[in-house]
């Protein structure tokens, strides 16, 4: 068995920042190991009815960390991607209205207006209550009873199911509170308020999908990844994985950027840690894909209406050029059976669950994890809610921290 410096768990935005990070530095004693036959994780795309289509969901990327997208540009030059201002909106009760909603209540009738400032001005962060750590507590205290009741709660509920109640608050807490008297300025002179939402401004790849810059950062690397290749066990007596079809790799750091729940065995880590890793919760979710154009300029649209299946529609026509219709995402749990012949994808790991115990199962674990030369990077190696330009940050962060490390 070949020992490896670095063997990387994933072939994800992680996992191949982290290996060209590492080759740029001139290293190359690692290895990537990806379970599917493509690199890209979440944000791959397919080719469907002749345009792209992210299967992974809807994938853009945010404008606003230079050093992240100078890197990305190293693979698909600026010039082959479009900057689209967002345009993106909420449907509550079958009202379509931009989005966010707290800073667009000028788009309802006047009436609602009224009942939304009133429930703003005595939401808690206005009346100076202390900051609930349950999230169902936290959205009313936030922005309001009725941005909860008719927007928040119902769509959360769509997003997270049963486990909406095991949220905390502490993943939410950046942002900023809704402020009575600018949503009433904004009432009256009809003009959004607030700070502008997260990606909104964005690239999207002219010619392709989102896919196709980790495509490109895997083709950089191919010597060093091997696909079809699941792990499934991981001793850290030994620093050795094993995958499903009975290869062993051994390496002197494993970094691993896949969900812990894939570990179905695990060597050499204390019971109680091995039982907390089975209390992180995920979400899956589902693509459809629909041929129809939508008379509509939005970008994506959120439905927060229980009746609908699905929590969100990508109108691709609106994103890639040249292309037509649109895709749904619908919740793990609330998929339904249909006899439609549409192009699907399910993907089983899409959303970490930020619960009360994660914050401290992750702490025990990644502290321990690394004590033992294993490191846990990225949306599921850390079990945060990155998206994928902070994944690329905190990968590029590793690679420096493991270089100055091993390099000592
Ligand atoms: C619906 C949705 C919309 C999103 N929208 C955006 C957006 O607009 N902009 C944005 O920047 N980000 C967005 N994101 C977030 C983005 O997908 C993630 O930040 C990014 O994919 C995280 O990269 P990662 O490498 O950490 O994880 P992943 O992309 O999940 O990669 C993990 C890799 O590990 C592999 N793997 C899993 N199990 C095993 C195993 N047992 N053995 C070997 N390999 C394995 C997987 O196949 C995958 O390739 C969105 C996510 C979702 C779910």
């Amino acid at each position: 068995m070949n020992t490896k410096k670095y063997l990387i768990l994933g072939a994800g935005p992680a996992g191949l920042t982290l290996a060209n990070k590492l080759k740029e530095a001139g290293e190359t004693s690692f290895l990537v190991l990806e379970k599917e036959a493509e690199a890209g994780g979440l944000c791959r795309s397919a080719d469907v009815d002749g345009a792209p289509l992210d299967i992974g969901g809807g994938h853009f990327l945010d404008v606003c960390r230079p050093k992240v997208t100078e890197f990305l540009f190293q693979f698909m030059p600026e010039k082959e991607w479009n900057v689209f201002d967002r345009d993106s909106k909420v449907s509550i009760n079958g009202k379509i209205i931009d989005c966010p909603l707290e800073s667009n209540l000028w788009q309802m009738d006047i009436d609602e207006q009224i009942e939304y400032l009133l429930s703003i001005a005595s939401a808690g962060c206005n009346t100076g209550e202390k900051p609930p750590q349950n999230y169902t507590e936290w959205i009313p205290w936030k922005l309001g009873r009725k941005i909860a009741e008719n927007y928040m709660i119902p769509y959360n509920t769509k997003m997270f199911g049963d486990e909406i109640d095991n949220l905390g608050a502490y993943w939410m807490e950046k942002l900023p509170d809704v402020s009575f008297e600018e949503t009433l300025r904004s009432c009256l002179t009809h003009v959004p308020y607030g700070k502008l939402p997260c990606v909104h401004r964005f690239y999207a790849p002219k010619e392709y999908g989102y896919g196709e810059v980790w495509l490109r950062m895997a083709d950089a690397i191919k010597d060093s990844v091997e696909y079809g290749k699941a792990v499934t066990g991981i001793d850290f007596n030994t620093l050795t994985v094993t995958t499903t079809d009975g290869s062993r790799y051994t390496a002197e750091n494993i970094i691993t950027t896949i969900p812990w729940m894939e570990f179905s065995e695990i060597i050499g880590m204390p019971e109680e840690i091995k039982t907390s890793i089975s209390e992180l919760k995920y979400g899956s979710v589902e693509i459809e894909y629909f041929p129809d154009n939508v008379d509509t300029s939005a970008h994506w649209i959120y439905y927060s209406e229980p009746e609908l299946a699905y929590n969100r529609i990508l109108f691709r026509h609106n994103f890639y050029y040249g292309s037509k219709g649109y895709w749904t995402e619908t919740q793990g749990h609330r998929l339904q059976q249909s006899d439609r012949n549409n192009f699907r994808y399910l993907n089983k790991y899409a959303y970490p669950f930020m619960t009360k115990k994660k914050p401290e199962i992750m702490k025990h674990l990644l502290e321990w994890a690394e004590k033992h030369n294993v490191y846990g990077l990225g949306r599921w190696g850390e079990h945060q809610y990155y998206n994928s330009d902070v994944t690329v940050g905190v990968a590029m962060d590793m690679a420096k921290r493991l270089m100055g490390r091993t390099n000592k």
